[in-house]
């Protein structure tokens, strides 16, 4: 698994693109402070070059010519991000100063790193498993607080942690095995069915079965739901969508929406990233034509929607155009939301709401002033989450979709592995299973991941990270 080209020395901006108060580049590698060394006046040199210190001094080119101001440090491997020499050059944050900085560090022998392959370095060399590795890239693309929080538990090791608990009982109970194989006469005595199915249940099946059910919140929490607001022009939809952003704006990033007829934001609703789309943004000039567009757009989005929101409109109550808007919506995960109840005395009142048919629960709302939004928040939170509790635990520790499909696979392995045991199959039958539910834990961490599934998880990072 060691990688040939790891002997030789990468360098890549680690900073965005655009200008910055700093701009770092980064070098790893065997020439890290020969590199340095040749492009880099310390104003002290007697102090330089002294292991994780930064040193002030002037970045100067083969031709003479200066460069930049610049901070520089040097961190001698392996106490370091990649476990290799590696160097930093802080500058000022001009893209341009970067990019000829880094053509003359290039110039002095190192090459572009590619994406991911500071962090690929640092798993190779064993200084973080492979669930930490996808953690850094996680953390990078968070969107939430939450998604951080998950990122950065998984980046101190939570999931491997887990993990790693279970392949320690799954090593356990292949010793046992492995006596029995050895002494075939005796494995009866060995081989304790009961002990060993119990502790099969309580230290592999169950964690499984829990972290399985934690990788379906943690879904939840990386790449947040899709919530259409739906309903008839005019009935308040880009109205509701302001009024839900209004009080969650200061929480999150907003999206600005990719189309100019349909409008996307972020907000949290529970820790959930609720993508929320108003497909109002059609209804200018050109009525009927524009109109007959928008609800097109508008039966795409609410197809690919994991909620929608139905709105009507209390004062002028149900007719026929919501009641056909409404039947591409009865048969989806849907909210029947009443807006504008402050223009009406009694809730009760708005006409026609029967129609729609049925005894489901009503939200009523005044997106004007925020009356009911809070129900609204807590009944979309019902329809999101099965349990608040495994949302919160998801948080501390869930783990994606990769792991999930080995996690899986895992206990199918030790699902087998039960029934054979029930069934009191010989024990080197019973170590294939285990050692099938092993490598699939392994692959989780990176220990028997294949070579191409750890190139497109590093292929996915950023160049410099
Ligand atoms: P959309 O076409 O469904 O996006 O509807 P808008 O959000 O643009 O709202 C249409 C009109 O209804 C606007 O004049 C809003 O000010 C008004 N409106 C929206 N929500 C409320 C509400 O809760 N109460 C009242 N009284 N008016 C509202």
């Amino acid at each position: 698994m060691v990688d040939p080209r790891q002997s030789d020395t990468i360098a890549a901006i680690a900073t965005p693109p655009g200008v910055g108060g700093i701009g770092i580049v980064r070098i790893s590698g065997p020439d890290a402070l020969s590199i340095l060394s040749r492009l880099f006046r310390p104003r002290h040199p007697s102090r330089f070059p002294r292991s994780h210190h930064l040193s002030y001094g002037t970045l100067v080119r083969a031709d003479g010519r200066l460069l930049d101001e610049v901070l520089a440090v040097y961190m001698k491997g392996p106490a370091t991000y990649t476990r290799e020499d590696v160097v930093e050059i802080h500058s000022h944050g001009s893209w341009l100063v970067l990019r000829m900085i880094l053509a003359e560090v290039l110039a002095t022998g190192a090459r572009p790193a590619e994406p991911g392959e500071f962090t690929k370095r640092a798993f190779l060399a064993g200084r973080i498993d492979l669930t930490r590795a996808e953690a850094v890239m996680e953390l990078l693309a968070a969107r939430s607080e939450a998604g951080a929080h998950l990122a950065v538990s998984q980046m101190q090791g939570a999931l491997a942690g887990r993990v790693e608990k279970v392949r320690e009982a799954l090593v356990r109970q292949r010793a046992v095995m492995e006596v029995a194989i050895d002494f075939p006469d005796e494995d009866v005595e060995i081989l304790d069915g009961t002990a060993l199915l119990q502790a099969l249940e309580q230290e592999v099946l169950e964690p499984l079965r829990d972290l399985i059910r934690m990788a379906d919140q943690g879904r939840l929490l990386r790449d947040g739901v899709q919530v259409v607001i739906a309903g008839r022009p005019n009935v308040g939809k880009s109205s509701l969508l302001n009024g839900l952003l209004r009080e969650e704006r200061a929480l999150v990033t907003s999206v600005p929406g990719t189309t100019r007829d349909t409008i996307e934001e972020t907000v949290l609703i529970g820790s959930v990233p609720v993508h929320l789309v108003d497909t109002a943004g059609i209804r200018d000039d050109d009525r009927d034509q524009v109109e007959r567009l928008g609800i097109e757009r508008a039966r795409s989005k609410m197809a690919q929607a994991d909620l929608i929101l139905f709105l009507v409109d209390a004062a002028a109550g149900v007719g026929r155009g919501d009641r056909e808007l409404y039947r591409d919506v009865q048969n989806r995960k849907h909210l029947l939301v009443v807006n504008k109840v402050d223009l009406l005395a009694r809730e009760d009142e708005v006409k026609g709401l029967d129609l729609l048919g049925g005894d489901r629960e009503i939200i009523h709302i005044s997106a004007r002033t925020g009356e009911g939004l809070e129900e609204l928040r807590q009944a979309m939170i019902r329809q999101i989450c099965t349990d608040g509790q495994e949302l919160a635990d998801a948080i501390a520790c869930a783990p994606n979709v990769r792991h999930k499909v080995s996690l899986q696979a895992a206990l199918h392995a030790c699902e087998r592995l039960a029934a054979a045991l029930t069934a009191g199959e010989p024990a080197d039958l019973l170590a294939i299973e285990v050692q099938e539910a092993l490598d699939h834990l392994g692959e989780i961490v990176g220990l028997t991941t294949p070579e191409d599934v750890l190139d497109r998880i590093f292929a996915e990072f950023c160049i410099g990270k």
